[in-house]
């Protein structure tokens, strides 16, 4: 399973703890803020999915299991919060919905509750193969939450047919008060943990009616309410992995809002309870990266261009991007290259008279290209279909220059001459299947964003004649040979030579 040599290796950094900052630095730089998610039995109807969190710093795991039946949408539905979350210290595994199928049809079970399969049961079915991986997480875990909703109110003493002690809702469960987890380790108070948790949610609660209270389902006990727990999640992980585990009941008849809230004050409060540390905010940095563009020509049903494919159009056709997706929601923008204005192409419809490159930016970083590829006027396909290509690989790089207005193609180390007062723009590099916003294309001896200190040139109209130019930049010093130079990853890959007579 992904993610499991790291939840080791953070184990075996805390018995090496004496070697201290080196073990300290390579353990930070082998699992700070990472976050695997892991898809299991995918394109089949029980899907599951698993999202394993761990903080910069090891601790503790908590395991947070949702919809493990379909009809109990306040333990799924704050479950996903804690598969967003980033940590300090500490690791989460999170399994939203561990019944996919049951939630779909918003039923207790399909062949069977699955919660009842974890201990002495053989029927294989989708729900066996569910409790399969469940288990296995569980014995990973230090701890674990199964979120449920439960019928009625738990009372401990008998005050109507709704509210008694057979009854689940607004209460944390146990199986028992106290987990001796082996022989001469001390044991685990579960009911104090779970009464410290209590006092948190009951503190956001207004309606004392509504508070909750620890139940404790004493499920060995010969004289039990609750025998059917043996074969319950909680019980497995208390019995057969050792680890404290509880039941979070929200009451059913509570508006869905309530008992969401109280599921997510119920996983904070275990959190602080196994020193688990959230990232508030959450900081996550994670390279910006565009995956579809979706474009309309000429306004037919927009179509899905992937990162680096090549949409065909024709001379003169009217593109409009309507939207990108990426791995991140805010700050995106489209800058069709040569075209549209120097902020946001999106939304807008561009006549596209010669062909380009649309850049997709994240912020200032550029994330992701796709071409616009001039069909030949010849051509006879089909003209009312649009068609899609993927990028060929070329190892030769090239230069789309504007001079004066006028687009030239120069080759790899090729030479231009410009006239004093010339006005030349880099448009852009063509390079085959490599994301030219992944070059840095840079005219030695012109600054074309002081600010943005990456050295990158094209687009800046380079009016030779007005002074813009540092002559102690050029190749002789005298400010009649230039060159620009391209990089790849911090390596030169390539340059042109601009000579410029007066
Ligand atoms: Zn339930």
């Amino acid at each position: 399973m992904a993610g499991k040599s790291k939840i080791c290796f953070a184990r075996v950094i805390r018995r090496l703890i004496f070697y201290g900052v080196l073990f300290a630095v390579f353990c930070s730089q082998a699992t700070a803020g990472q976050k695997t998610h892991t898809v299991f039995f995918e394109g089949e109807e029980n899907e599951l999915h698993v999202y394993r969190i761990f903080g910069a710093e090891p601790g503790k795991t908590l395991l947070v299991v949702g919809g493990i039946q379909g009809d109990e949408p306040g333990g799924f539905l704050a479950a996903d919060f804690f598969a967003d979350m980033t940590l300090e210290k500490g690791n989460l595994i999170v399994v939203p919905r561990a019944n996919f199928p049951s939630i779909l049809k918003k039923e207790r079970q399909i062949n069977q509750d699955m919660n009842r399969k974890f201990m002495d049961d053989h029927t294989s079915n989708y729900e066996a193969e569910v409790v399969q991986v469940l288990k296995k997480l569980i014995c990973e875990s230090d701890c674990f939450l199964n979120l449920h909703e439960g019928s009625g109110f738990y009372s401990h003493t008998w005050d109507g047919v709704d509210r008694n002690p057979e009854k689940f809702g607004q209460s944390i469960i146990a199986d028992e008060a106290y987990l001796k987890q082996g022989e001469n380790q001390p044991g685990l108070d579960l009911e104090k943990m779970a009464l410290e948790v209590i006092r948190t949610i009951n503190s956001g609660i207004p309606d004392e009616a509504h508070y909750f209270h620890f139940n404790n389902h004493k499920t060995s006990h010969p004289d039990s309410l609750h025998k059917e727990q043996r074969r319950s999640a909680t019980y497995y992980a208390m019995n057969i992995c050792k680890i404290p585990a509880f039941g979070i009941e929200s009451a059913k008849s509570l508006p869905l809002e309530q008992k969401i809230r109280q599921h997510i004050l119920a996983v904070n409060g275990f959190l602080a309870l196994m020193d688990i540390k959230p990232r508030t905010p959450g900081i996550d940095l994670e390279k910006p990266e565009m995956q579809y563009m979706i474009i309309s020509v000429n306004d037919s049903i927009p179509v899905v261009v992937g990162k680096m494919q090549r949409l065909k159009i024709k001379q003169g056709d009217v593109i409009q991007i309507h939207d990108i997706v990426a791995n991140y929601e805010r700050g995106l923008s489209v800058d069709v290259i040569g075209v549209g204005n120097e902020f946001n192409d999106m939304k807008k419809k561009l006549k596209i008279v010669e062909p380009t490159r649309i850049e997709a930016k994240k912020d200032f970083y550029a994330c992701g290209s796709v071409f616009l590829d001039i069909q030949d006027k010849r051509g006879t396909g089909d003209l009312n279909r649009l068609s899609l290509s993927d990028s060929e690989k070329s190892d030769e790089l090239r230069y789309k220059l504007k001079i004066n207005g006028k687009t030239r193609i120069v080759e790899n180390y090729g030479r231009v001459n410009l006239n004093f007062g010339d006005r030349l723009i880099i448009v852009d590099v063509i390079s085959g299947d490599i994301d030219p916003s992944a070059y840095i294309v840079n005219f030695k001896g012109f600054v074309g964003n002081s600010s943005l200190n990456t050295g990158e040139d094209r687009g800046y109209v380079i009016d030779t004649g007005a002074g813009v130019l540092l002559p102690r930049y050029s190749l002789e010093k005298q400010g009649r040979r230039y060159h620009v130079v391209t990089t790849l990853g911090g390596n030169e890959v390539g340059k042109i030579f601009i000579d410029i007579q007066s």
